[in-house]
């Protein structure tokens, strides 16, 4: 039996002669011929929320999701964010996907605080931000028990759309961030309430 044709085989290439691309959204900044001027913090935050470099903390069926998130299909390369590190030193943003017991609740915390400034946090899936279906006495009820988080995806698990979503939601916050985000009242507030200092 044949298999169902899921995806388009005759795709229409297209026409790149003569044309010249151009980032869809510049910083807000002021541009006349030959020159383009803005401030410093909006075209570092155009870099940052181009050059995420995610930590993958993977440790269940969300993480599957997540391994197609990163295939050809959906391909979250093509948000900048390709380089996946495995070194918390590295990466600035800590991407949970899967369920978290209780005894691995400080470890997700020491990955956290091994983090450098800026770092952003995304809980993927209903284990992640709640715990989803397992409200039992072994299972961390949210990881916002033991770290703050930017952005929550929805699902059990959730599609990888949904991850994009999310990822684009990163991507907004990261772009209007200060450029020393870590010296915010609130922000200094909000880690505070989570006894880091
Ligand atoms: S949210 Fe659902 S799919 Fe994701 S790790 Fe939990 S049980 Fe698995």
């Amino acid at each position: 039996m044949p298999r169902p044709v899921r995806f388009n085989i005759h795709p229409i290439l297209a026409d790149t002669k003569d044309s010249i691309s151009m980032v869809d959204k510049m910083p807000e900044g002021y541009g006349g011929e030959g020159f383009f001027a803005a401030k410093l913090s909006d075209v570092v935050g155009l870099a940052r929320k181009n050059s995420m470099w995610p930590l993958p903390f993977a440790t269940s069926c969300c993480g599957i999701e997540f391994m197609a998130t990163m295939g050809s299909h959906y391909d979250l390369g093509r948000f900048g964010a390709e380089r996946l590190g495995f070194s918390p030193r590295q990466c600035d943003l800590l991407m949970v996907m899967g369920t978290i017991a209780k005894k691995m609740g400080p470890i997700v915390k020491q990955v956290y605080l091994q983090m450098a400034e800026p770092r952003w946090v995304m809980a993927v899936g209903a284990c992640a931000c709640s715990g989803g279906i397992f409200d039992t006495y072994s299972v961390l009820q949210g990881i916002d028990q033991v770290v703050p988080v930017d952005v929550y995806v929805p699902g059990c698990p959730p599609r990888p759309e949904g991850i994009l979503d999310g990822f684009m939601k990163i991507q907004d916050l990261v772009g209007q961030e200060s450029l020393r985000r870590r010296n915010g009242d609130r922000y200094k507030e909000l880690l505070g309430s989570y006894g880091i200092q």
